[in-house]
């Protein structure tokens, strides 16, 4: 059955166990029972959130995007700007079109009354290479924004109940792979939840430890590319001296984004 329109509210618990969702409807909310629930609600995992005893925390960064026409971003180029408080880039769309995404503390961003033309101005074009190409950029788009943290797994400690996608673990975007993450642990999901239905096996534990073994080598080195991004000036452009003057280098770190 798929319910449209409709918001998954809370986990149903019995006996320390999950059995099921609670859903809201347009007018009324109904208890869904089910053998497994799956959180994909994303960043913000709503249901696996509700089982935690913790005050959230507060978001840590802010990212922005926009397209941009005018800009000196090549068809092919994808261009990665690192500026004091956090990093950015540009890639080429289509019909003239520049993609413009940039991630900075959300302390900055308040500094900067989170507005993101002053964090534009005031932080991404402190880059000389960003300045360059965007010296003549006019905005063809409202801005995008969204506020995060990112941990490396938040798993839920609690029978009956897995998380896929940014719900489990949100990869930083500087990798571009948030989406391919996202489809891979759902297929691993869907395979464990299989195995488990056949033989009664229990899910969690094994559904985890292959998610750890598919995507901590990358979920770890994105958080080293961030505390590069994010650490002293010295560190992020001695990592872009590196890449620029080695192409097995570059090809390594696009790799090691993408598998392991
Ligand atoms: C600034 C930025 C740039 C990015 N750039 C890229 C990129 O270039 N390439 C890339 O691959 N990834 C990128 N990502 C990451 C990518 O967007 C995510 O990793 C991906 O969308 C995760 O998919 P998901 O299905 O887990 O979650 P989502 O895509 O967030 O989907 C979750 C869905 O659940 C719904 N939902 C939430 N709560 C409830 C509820 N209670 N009841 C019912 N529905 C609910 C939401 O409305 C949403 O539709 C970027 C992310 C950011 C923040």
């Amino acid at each position: 059955m798929i319910s449209e329109n409709t918001q998954a509210r809370s986990p149903l618990i019995e006996k320390g166990r999950v059995v099921g969702l609670f859903i809201a409807g347009r007018d009324q909310e109904h208890a869904q029972r089910g053998k497994v629930l799956v959180d994909a609600t994303g960043r913000i995992n709503s249901l696996v959130s509700k089982l935690q005893k913790t005050e959230p925390k507060r978001a840590a960064y802010v990212a922005f995007k926009s397209h941009l026409t005018d800009t000196g971003c090549e068809k092919e180029a994808c261009e990665i700007y690192f500026f004091r408080g956090g990093y950015g880039g540009v890639n080429f769309v289509e019909n003239s079109l520049t993609n413009l995404c940039f991630m900075v503390e959300s302390s900055k961003a308040r500094s900067l009354g989170n507005d993101p033309e002053r964090i534009l101005q005031e932080l991404v074009l402190t880059n000389p290479r960003a300045r360059e190409t965007l010296s003549h950029y006019r905005l063809k788009s409202d801005w995008i924004s969204t506020a995060f943290n990112l941990d490396i797994s938040r798993k839920p400690d609690v029978q009956g109940l897995i998380n896929v996608g940014d719900a489990l673990a949100f990869n930083d975007p500087f990798t571009g792979t948030g989406i391919l993450m996202a489809l891979e642990s759902g297929e691993l999901a869907a395979s464990q939840i299989l195995h488990h239905l056949r033989t009664n096996s229990e899910l969690e534990p094994d559904y985890y430890e292959f998610h750890q073994k598919t995507f901590r080598a990358r979920l770890r080195l994105s958080s080293l590319l961030r505390s590069i991004a994010f650490g002293p000036v010295f560190l992020s452009e001695g990592l872009v001296f590196l890449l620029n003057s080695s192409t097995v280098l570059r090809e390594f770190l696009f790799r090691s984004t993408r598998q392991g």
